[in-house]
């Protein structure tokens, strides 16, 4: 690793749900990071709350990258096993749209996982870098039973496997995430119902025996059947991470049962806790109250976008919306209303107002009324203590200050210390807070493409003059193929877009 990485000038905390405390972090792999974040599960379109967990971890990954980390970002995607009402009994909710819609499994999987796409794109989060599926894993789910079956942390009931959750409890400490014991969750839990395949209540499926009507199956040592929901994330972080790996993530939703599941599951498997630091990103709400499906108490992001639904009096650009989730920390609940979006949206229009303006900001001899150096720290201070990009923002709102206070000529800046300024404002903005210029992506773009055009139509003019019909042709020909039509006027030539 370079000897100028940034880590090794940084120290970063994060704040791990397992001790409940912020922890220096420490990768197991010197410059190397394994992160594994609960991905969708692709039975409908994303709302907002599933947004907000999936650019929560965005920052994160963007932060550890400009830290110089080799990042291998493993996100999932549920496409099997995922029941209604996070359950062991039930239907499969990918397989429960496909029969409402009367579309196959694998169609539903494939509109919604391309429409999460297309939102992460629109929000510019980056992919993962590896985004597996749980159909796509079926035979190493199956090989991990396996093992824990034969470590005797599990048993079979009928043609489904069970995890044998009071057996684990004898020597590993099941709800240790979820600071719960099994004593407590005995006395508080049902009696198990007739039918139940379970010894306990407490066991958790690990293979489920599908019921004749139950489209979506695979073969298995013990019956035609699928995995259960929370095997795959076991099986996917390990198989691309190693069986002990530095970082998994997820909405506090999962922390109990899917978490605390994967905790058992990978202990018993392969008799090592997988997880070095969980991380749990807090609820999007909407009027106080956590924004899900089940509930149908949501807003998508195309209702936001387009400004069409009932709740907000406007649209709001996609990095409008971002800001505004960064605004709050990862881990603080955020309630979603019309007056803090539009909040959002002016704080944003200052912060880029002000980019706009260092940019021509003439340097003097000396800095006076501001220590770049020291703010610069001060930046990597609220990202070190576990990713906090509201004091983050806060401190880019200091430089916005300063920067106007300079276009005032009340203050100066060194050229020195304005290249620092400048480049530091764009790591952090661009970079880590993942924000885009909203005014640049349409008017600038259009600027710069009519600029181009310009040149062009200028250079087959030459040609024309010079008879080099060859070259003048070849360019009104090869705009035309990708959509610009030049048209020849008396005033000049001018062009439109098809
Ligand atoms: P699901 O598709 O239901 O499995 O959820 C995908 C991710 O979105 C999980 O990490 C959930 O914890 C997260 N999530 C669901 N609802 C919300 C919400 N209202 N706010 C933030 N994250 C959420
Ligand atoms: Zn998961």
């Amino acid at each position: 690793m370079a000897a100028s990485s940034l880590y090794k000038t940084q120290e970063l905390k994060i704040y791990n749900s397992i001790s409940g405390q912020k922890e220096v972090f420490t990768p197991i792999t010197e410059g190397n990071i394994g992160m594994y974040v609960c991905g969708p599960t692709v039975y409908s379109n994303v709302h907002l709350g599933n947004c907000r967990t999936f650019i929560s971890f965005d920052l994160i990954f963007r932060y550890l990258k400009h830290l110089d980390y080799k990042v291998r970002y493993v996100r999932n995607i549920t496409d099997a096993g995922h029941l209604e009402n996070d359950a062991d009994e039930g239907e499969d909710k990918v397989a429960k749209k496909a029969r409402l819609e009367q579309l196959e499994p694998m169609e539903i999987v494939q509109r919604y996982t391309l429409d999460f796409h297309q939102v992460m794109d629109k929000f510019n989060a980056f992919p993962p870098s590896i985004e597996p599926t749980a159909t796509g894993h079926i035979i190493e789910q199956i090989e991990i039973i396996k093992t824990i079956i034969d470590n005797g942390f599990a048993y079979e009931s009928n043609g489904s496997i069970y995890f044998d959750v009071q057996k684990f409890n004898k020597t590993n400490h099941y709800g240790k995430l979820s600071g719960r014991n099994l004593e407590d969750m005995i006395a508080n839990t049902r009696e198990l119902s007739a039918q139940s395949d379970k010894k306990n209540p407490q066991d958790f499926a690990l293979w489920k025996k599908a019921d004749p009507q139950h489209i979506m199956r695979w073969p298995s040592p013990w019956s035609d059947g699928f995995p259960g929901w929370h095997l795959e994330c076991t099986v996917m972080s390990t198989k691309y991470l190693g069986e002990r790996f530095d970082i998994h993530g997820g909405g506090m939703d999962l922390k109990f049962p899917h978490h605390e599941c994967e905790i058992a599951q990978g202990e018993a498997a392969c008799g090592q806790t997988p997880v070095n630091y969980w991380m749990h990103a807090n609820m999007l709400t909407l009027n106080g109250k956590k924004m899900s499906k089940s509930t149908g108490n949501t807003i998508s992001p195309e209702e936001l976008f387009s400004g069409n639904n009932d709740i907000l009096n406007k649209a709001f650009d996609p990095a409008i919306v971002r800001f505004f989730m960064l605004q709050a920390h990862y881990r603080s609940i955020l309630d979603f209303s019309n007056d803090a979006l539009e909040a959002s949206e002016k704080g944003y229009h200052k912060l880029m107002e002000a980019i706009q303006t260092n940019k021509s900001i003439t340097p003097d001899q000396e800095t006076t009324g501001f220590n770049v150096q020291a703010w610069r720290q001060e930046c990597y201070n609220a990202m070190n203590d576990d990713f906090n990009s509201p004091i983050l923002i806060a401190k880019l709102f200091d430089a916005v200050k300063f920067i106007n206070t300079i276009k005032e000529q009340k203050t100066t800046i060194s050229a020195e210390d304005h290249q620092l300024l400048s480049k530091t404002i764009s790591a952090f903005v661009f970079d880590v807070l993942g924000l885009v210029n909203a005014n640049e992506t349409s008017s600038d773009i259009g600027d710069k493409l009519s600029g181009t055009v310009d040149l062009l139509i200028n250079l087959r003019a030459e040609a024309r003059i010079n008879k080099d019909f060859a070259t003048s042709d070849k360019i009104r020909d090869k705009l035309l193929e990708i959509g610009i039509q030049l048209k020849d006027g008396r005033e000049g030539t001018s062009f439109s877009i098809n």
